[in-house]
């Protein structure tokens, strides 16, 4: 790889040497102003990612800068120590290095591969790796494609069109991105920062502010039942859904209370989202075809492999829906005392009908 990959591809273990080979002290770029445009930089990326702004091409003026403003960008977003906002500054880097991998040339993809120590080979135009190389990458994918079953492989041996390959790239990016953010920034360094914090925080607690599902008071997240918190989580951490998981998420969504632009929102996470195509399911599940749907049944559900994380609760249900009333009840009856026991709607929920007469 050379400077121009290393800024494309700042997370990789050879750009980090070719840092530490330079000799830059991350100490005198986060506080010399020989740096600024460095930080400045630093800052762009993160705010892009919570705006979930476009990703960049390969127009990189300064890879110098480019590959710099990575690790500044880790210790801003480390700083806050905001699970959401590491989460999804994960997912924006590893979709901008999608976006990336897929105008490279094969030998570049196989390059990026192998620094996750992934041994790939091209054969028949096709990429070539070990079925447990595979797996590591693959089993965050819901999508039945991504089943080994589905899969060419041969002799232990999976092969994969580039797109693939590269999305495959991308989970680990994610991945990679992802660890060690976690750990605590020193005080110095937080303060050096600062400057570059606010407009961060602020943007930040906007985007919260628009997707707290909890915050209106009706709707809350605390009460989604196993599966649907276990959809939703997958669509912020970027894991592309398949249609029956989107159709029951949405449905759910929609059925206790979420407006079209609020779904659509969640939405915007998901690594392959297109407004036209998302905004047309989207409408089309909450009734801008004549039928607003119900979400599925946890029959459906468990048909599907929807069904994910069960509890002792799920016992006592048999709709998602039916679920969620009997948490929000429960967490009314703990913050108001008992309260006079509710009559049969309930069991419309459980027989999957219509929730709309029972919001
Ligand atoms: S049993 Fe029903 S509510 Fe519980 S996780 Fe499965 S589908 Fe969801």
């Amino acid at each position: 790889m050379d400077t121009i990959a290393y800024a494309k591809y700042p997370f990789t273990l050879e750009a980090s040497l070719y840092v530490k080979d330079r000799q830059y002290s991350i100490e005198d770029v986060i506080v010399r102003p020989a740096y600024e445009q460095v930080r400045t930089r630093a800052k762009r990326r993160i705010l892009d990612a919570i705006g979930g702004n476009a990703r960049p091409g390969d127009r990189l003026p300064d890879p110098e800068r480019e590959l710099l403003s990575y690790p500044v960008a880790r210790i801003m977003v480390a700083s806050t120590g905001d699970q959401y906002l590491i989460k999804r500054f994960a997912v924006w880097e590893s979709k901008r290095a999608y976006s990336l991998l897929l105008a490279e040339p094969e030998s570049g993809l196989i390059a990026v591969g192998s620094d996750f120590g992934i041994n790939a080979r091209i054969k028949d135009r096709e990429f070539v790796l070990h079925f447990t190389d595979y797996l590591k990458y693959a089993a965050g994918l819901r999508d039945t494609e991504w089943k080994l079953i589905n899969r060419k492989i041969i002799s232990g041996m999976v092969y994969v069109p580039k797109e693939k390959f590269a999305r495959l790239l991308e989970e680990a990016v994610r991945e990679k991105v992802q660890s060690g953010l976690t750990g605590k920034v020193p005080e110095t360094v937080a303060m050096a920062l600062e400057p570059y914090m606010a407009e961060i925080r602020a943007a930040l607690d906007v985007l919260k502010a628009e997707r707290n599902i909890a915050a209106d008071g009706e709707v809350s997240e605390d009460a989604f039942p196993p599966c649907m918190k276990a959809l939703l989580a997958d669509l912020q951490k970027g894991v592309n859904l398949p249609h029956t998981a989107r159709f029951a998420l949405t449905s759910f969504l929609a059925n206790i209370g979420l407006d079209k632009e609020q779904i659509m929102e969640l939405y915007r996470m998901a690594p392959d989202f297109r407004e036209d195509l998302t905004r047309y399911q989207v409408e089309h599940i909450t009734g801008g075809s004549g039928t607003e749907y119900t979400a599925p049944s946890c029959k459906t559900m468990m048909t599907y492999g929807n069904c994910i994380g069960k509890n002792p609760y799920c016992d006592w249900v048999t709709h998602p829906l039916s679920y969620y009333r009997k948490a929000m009840f429960r967490r009314a009856k703990l913050k108001t005392g008992p309260a006079p026991a509710t009559g049969g709607n309930q069991a419309a929920a459980d027989d999957g009908g219509k929730p709309a007469d029972s919001r």
